[in-house]
């Protein structure tokens, strides 16, 4: 059975508190959120050899988006709302619910637990354009 994805998501907040204590997972934090994420968890850890994370964001900081992107694909993501618009997402996470998310959220938290997430200061009109970028992906 999954865990309760809440759950899940909190334990990544506790790793995120672990690794600011001590600059690096810990092989307890990293076994905890293998056994959590399993598969989709060395599939972020591999993204993110070749693969990075952006952040968009207004001046303000009021507005977010996170791309998260390597050779192969890119990906539009909303800050802490677990959602991806990627086929693993649409039918392991949505449709038989055999995974709590996809790589590409798990990467998107990963690289900003680890400070490794690249932020780029936009305006709010900028911000808007990617939106309708993503959407209008999304529908197609
Ligand atoms: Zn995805």
């Amino acid at each position: 059975m999954l865990l309760v994805p809440k759950l899940a998501f909190d334990l990544l907040s506790d790793a995120e508190e672990a690794y600011k204590e001590f600059g690096k997972f810990s092989d307890e934090t990293l076994q905890v959120l293998y056994d959590v994420f399993n598969n989709t968890f060395s599939k972020a850890v591999e993204f993110l050899e070749t693969g990075e994370a952006l952040q968009y964001e207004t001046a303000k900081g009021t507005r977010r988006l996170l791309k998260v992107s390597d050779k192969h694909e890119l990906y539009m993501l909303f800050p802490d709302i677990n959602f991806c618009y990627c086929p693993v997402f649409k039918h392991q996470v949505l449709k038989q619910q055999k995974l709590i998310t996809c790589k590409h959220v798990l990467v998107a938290k990963l690289a900003k637990i680890q400070n490794i997430i690249r932020s780029e200061v936009v305006t709010d009109s900028q911000l808007v354009d990617l939106l309708n970028e993503t959407i209008e992906y999304v529908r197609n």
